[in-house]
């Protein structure tokens, strides 16, 4: 590694350790000419997932695009970030573990509708709308009025 200080090109590694999400290898160096400090990070190289869109065109899988979805849904809804991070690895895993590594859109909507499902039923709805195509409005409205019917019930509890 060339030293960002000097342009030396040796060093010695004074730290390894994991990232947090352990995707990564983050390594302290220290150049064997100056003296400074520098960090590097190894990652593994990721094979591409790629994801079907309705009309059959393929597109790399976008997490940001995912997430975005995901922060509209639950915009003022108690669901942290932390949260549909967490959401968005499951997916992304989920994904990884096929061995086409292929997807269709509405798959990764229906993986993401099934975990905010379980956590805040408004955002569950607003995400469903967007990405479920529901065959008709009679079954959106059936869904619905599912949601609202457990509310009332709470409400009144
Ligand atoms: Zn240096």
């Amino acid at each position: 590694m060339r030293c960002p200080h000097c342009g030396y090109r040796e060093d010695k590694v004074v730290d390894s350790r994991a990232t947090q999400e352990e995707s990564a290898i983050r390594r302290r160096r220290e150049c064997l000419k100056c003296g400074k400090r520098f960090t590097t990070y190894e990652y593994v190289e990721e094979v591409s997932l790629m994801v079907i869109k309705k009309d059959g065109r393929r597109e790399p899988f976008d997490r940001k695009k995912m997430l975005s979805g995901m922060i509209k849904a639950c915009e003022k809804r108690p669901v942290s970030m932390e949260k549909m991070e967490e959401i968005a690895t499951q997916v992304e895993r989920a994904i990884q573990k096929k061995s086409d590594r292929e997807v269709s859109a509405s798959k990764i909507g229906e993986l993401v509708m099934e975990k905010l499902k379980q956590l805040d039923d408004v955002a569950y709805v607003r995400f469903a709308s967007v990405y479920r195509q529901f065959k008709d409005v009679g079954q959106f409205m059936e869904e619905l009025k599912g949601i609202l019917h457990r509310e009332k019930f709470k409400v009144k509890k």
